[in-house]
């Protein structure tokens, strides 16, 4: 009897969590994990915020250097700070949504995963007049119901291809450097935290920004948001 029951809840577990991960990570054409082709053109992304603290002082450094940047936004933040996300949409950089409280996938009913992901478009949708395109599933990880959720409401799913892990305590800020650098090509997406992770950690991410900035365009790299990196134009 018990192994019967572990073996339905270890088949659970394969098919509703383990192989979509799997899947949408690593094989689905319906995931963007990279901009195609030779242009010398990389997108910065942010995860988790926005922040009142870190993220206008981000948005600076994004404009100080004239840089388009693309953010995935938790609801919860965004019912709170509207007025960040309304700038960031101001200033060109691409918005799309992060799930409303930034919950596991594997921990989450397909309904639940549906509701979450409906939350989370709306208030984006009111704040920016218009709807957003984009979806990033926090921790990366996917359910049986992410993909159809995400897709019923026209959004694109985002992954990343560099991960400077910036979010832990001891991640310094030349590590967040290299990390970004020694994996650096065409199309590379680059996924940075603006909000959450170990006390004080964005505020290393403020600073390892513009010496990544600096050091990609002295190497000929162009930034640019997901929207454009799609080929599609920012509106
Ligand atoms: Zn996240």
């Amino acid at each position: 009897m018990l192994w019967s029951i572990l073996l339905i809840l270890s088949m659970i577990f394969l098919l509703y969590c383990l192989l979509p991960s799997y899947w949408a990570r690593n094989r689905s054409n319906k995931v963007f994990r990279k901009g195609q082709g030779p242009k010398k053109e990389v997108a910065l992304t942010f995860d988790d915020g926005p922040n009142p603290d870190y993220t206008p002082r981000l948005l600076n450094i994004l404009r100080e250097y004239d840089v388009p940047a693309s953010f995935f936004i938790m609801g919860k933040e965004a019912k709170r700070h509207s007025d960040i996300i309304k700038r960031m949409d101001k200033e060109g950089h691409t918005i799309g949504c992060h799930s409303y409280s930034h919950r596991h996938a594997w921990i989450m009913s397909p309904l639940r995963t549906i509701r979450d992901m409906n939350q989370t478009y709306n208030l984006l949708s009111n704040i920016l007049e218009k709807p957003p395109k984009w979806y990033r599933p926090p921790w990366g990880t996917f359910n049986a119901a992410s993909m159809f959720a995400a897709k019923r409401l026209d959004l694109d799913i985002a992954y990343w291809s560099i991960e400077a892990q910036d979010w832990t305590a001891r991640t310094t800020v030349e590590d967040i450097y290299s990390r970004v650098i020694d994996k650096i090509e065409p199309g590379s997406i680059i996924v940075l935290h603006d909000n959450q992770g170990a006390p004080g950690a964005p505020e290393k991410t403020l600073q390892a920004l513009p010496i990544i900035i600096r050091t990609l365009h002295k190497q000929g790299y162009d930034f640019v948001n997901l929207d454009h990196m799609k080929g599609e134009e920012h509106v």
